[in-house]
């Protein structure tokens, strides 16, 4: 079946999104560091499974060895599924995630949501940023310029408007990543036909 997969670090809003999309109430708050199975959902409509994998990250309280599981689970399912994955969704909290990204940039190391970014690339999965919590982000055009600089896309960000979606999904605001994922989705659709 076609899928539609979100992956993101704890917190960032993936459940709410999760939430928005499908019309599904999904466990939010859980907690933190249970490494869980992939949820599958229906979105809307259409004929697309949603699925939601496990946070990852910092989580007080959580064993270093469960996180470094639920990171490995998360790439394999990606690896083992890569095929039928038509769209990933990388979920941030644009209120945070580009001082997470720089404290954890150096001369050895990539942080793991820019890591998965590629990843995504790696595998043929079409990439989309969902930037949440933009309703706590005063300077819009400046922040999403940096989201795109760390992930390895030029700024000006709207020149990257089917990647990269500005949301604030607690607030129901999601049509940014809703066009952006119909764009890959039907831009799919219409190669199938082919
Ligand atoms: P998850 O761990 O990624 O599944 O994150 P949750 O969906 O549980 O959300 C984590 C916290 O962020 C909750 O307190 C949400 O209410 C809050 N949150 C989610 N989306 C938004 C948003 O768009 N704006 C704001 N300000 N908070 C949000």
């Amino acid at each position: 079946s076609d899928e539609v997969v979100l992956v993101g670090r704890s917190n960032v809003g993936k459940s709410t999104l999760m939430r928005e999309i499908t019309g599904h109430s999904v466990a939010t708050g859980q907690k933190p560091g249970v490494t869980r199975k992939p949820n599958h959902y229906d979105w809307a409509s259409d004929d697309f499974v949603v699925t939601d994998l496990p946070g990852f990250g910092f989580m007080s309280g959580v064993e270093d060895d469960v996180r470094e599981r639920i990171k490995t689970d998360v790439v394999r399912y990606l690896e083992d599924n890569a095929d039928d994955i038509m769209v990933g969704v990388l979920v941030l909290d644009g209120k945070a995630a580009v001082d997470i990204i720089d404290r954890h940039t150096s001369d050895d190391e990539i942080p793991h949501v820019v890591e998965l970014f590629y990843l995504l690339q790696d595998l043929d999965i079409q990439p989309v940023v969902a930037v949440n919590k933009m309703d706590k982000v005063d300077d819009r055009d400046e922040r999403l310029n940096d989201v795109a600089d760390r992930l390895g896309l030029h700024p000006p960000w709207k020149q990257w408007q089917d990647t990269i979606a500005p949301i604030a999904a607690k607030h129901g605001r999601t049509s940014a990543f809703d066009d952006a994922v119909r764009t890959h989705l039907d831009a799919e659709k219409r190669d199938d036909l082919k």
